[in-house]
């Protein structure tokens, strides 16, 4: 690996090498560690809930076996047993040429969707695991290059893909022609402040729209800030802690510096994790602000009765749950809520909200080359699911699943086209009467 992200943004300045890999191994074995190897039964439970051996049939998926670099470390260095044998020299080594074959595992074939760990009978968190197994093999020089360019571009401009405020501006300035409203920019003391992905400002930007005229709707103060747009987290994904912190705090400042009451995510899975769930203790302070996902304000503006639509949606309608809103954050009831408020015909996929299947792409999947045959692979699960319930038309809110999403029903050649649901609502607003719009102007 030529370039790896760090903390000074400097590519050249991080000589990762497998010293550094083992240090940051042990570095992430701690009590829960020790208790997971410790108690896991090795039933293959988890197995059966990973898309990538079930699509693939290769036992080398199956997630325990994933994590054998970490084990062998554990095991060598921090069980009595594993001293002894050190002194005999009958541990086995992890090696960088046993790195490299690990790297496909630990990135290729996971979406760190967490499936595993909701089934393992012995409470064992799999995807956590892997999000620590992620560390010692940056340190070590083994990710992938996609991410480490996607790491490294983070750092250095603000975007995975490298986008900066420029872009995003041509977009607002469309917007603004389009539908005759303002897109609030470095407002201070609003309510909220809105942040986007790379995927939505590049291949969604009717989502930014959306928001604009759902807010204006709804009387909702927000903008957006040019200190900080991007809510993309590499540095979780590629799984460096100083990268993730950095990204964070990037965040953090901007809504400070506005002094706003509340950080929306977008429709981006893993950015809401690191935000709401990872973000305080990445940086070791809790916020000044409150951070939800774009689908919970919705939802919370339809309980207070501000979000008024008229009209439904014919077709049969079904819902992709993203992986970290509905299994590892809980946000299940309230994209049905909304999708209730628009559509007469929706049908849930057999297994849905924390039991859903994984689209494939998450974890940094998607923005790995090399992982594009397992990814869709993986997808043949979310496939099956579509196929047996015959939407006309699938709906989520995260821009990596609804990527997928597209991509794989055009590879099976599926002819059903994906929405996202911020811009569904947005679709069925009820106009205001010119007067209620001069009223709510002043
Ligand atoms: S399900 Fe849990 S106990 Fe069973 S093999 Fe997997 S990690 Fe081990
Ligand atoms: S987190 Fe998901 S993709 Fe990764 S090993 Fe577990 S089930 Fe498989």
């Amino acid at each position: 690996m030529s370039a790896t992200p760090s903390s000074t943004g400097s590519p050249e300045s991080s000589p990762f090498t497998l010293e550094r890999g083992l240090a940051a191994f042990r570095a992430e074995i701690d009590g829960p560690v020790a208790a997971f190897f410790s108690s896991c039964v090795h039933c293959g439970v988890c197995a059966q809930s990973c898309p990538f051996y079930l699509e693939t049939g290769d036992p080398k998926y199956t997630p325990i076996l994933k994590l054998e670099p970490l084990r062998l470390i554990w095991a060598a260095e921090f069980t009595l047993l594993g001293r002894l044998k050190g002194f005999l020299g009958l541990n086995k080594q992890v090696t960088d040429e046993m790195l490299s074959e690990w790297e496909e595992l630990i990135y290729d074939s996971c979406s760190m969707c967490g499936r595993c760990s909701l089934v393992c009978p012995v409470g064992n968190d799999i995807q956590a695991m892997v999000r620590k197994t992620r560390e010692g093999m940056v340190a070590s020089g083994h990710a992938p290059e996609g991410l480490i360019g996607a790491s490294v571009r983070a750092v250095q401009t603000g975007s995975p893909m490298g986008l900066q405020w420029k872009t995003l501006q041509v977009q607002i300035n469309h917007i603004e022609t389009s539908t005759g409203l303002t897109v609030p920019v470095d407002q201070a003391g609003v309510d909220y402040l809105v942040m986007l992905s790379s995927m939505e400002v590049i291949n969604f930007p009717e989502y930014l729209e959306a928001i604009t005229r759902i807010f204006d709707h709804a009387g909702v103060s927000w903008t957006l800030s040019t200190q900080c747009f991007e809510a993309t987290n590499a540095g979780i994904q590629i799984g460096n802690k100083d990268v993730a912190a950095l990204l964070v705090q990037r965040v953090v400042d901007a809504a400070v510096a506005l002094g706003v009451k509340n950080v929306i995510s977008p429709e981006c899975g893993h950015a809401y994790t690191a935000i709401r769930w990872e973000g305080p203790n990445l940086i070791g302070r809790p916020y000044p602000f409150h951070a939800f996902h774009i689908i919970e304000v919705l939802d919370q503006l339809r309980a207070a009765g501000r979000i008024k639509t008229e009209g439904m949606e014919t077709d049969r309608l079904s819902l992709h749950d993203p992986c970290n809103l509905a299994r590892k954050s809980g946000v299940i009831q309230q994209q049905r809520n909304l999708m209730d408020l628009v559509a007469e015909n929706f049908i849930e996929l057999k297994e849905h909200g924390r039991f859903q299947w994984c689209c494939g792409a998450g974890g940094g999947v998607s923005s790995n080359e090399r992982a594009e045959p397992l990814k869709l692979a993986a997808f043949k699960m979310k496939k099956a699911q579509i196929e047996e319930v015959e939407p006309e038309r699938m709906v989520t809110m995260c821009a990596t699943c609804r990527t997928q999403l597209e991509e794989g029903l055009e590879h099976f050649n599926m002819d059903i086209p994906v929405v996202g649901l911020t811009e569904l609502i947005a679709e069925h607003l009820v106009e205001r009467e010119p007067a209620e719009q001069a009223e709510g102007a002043t």
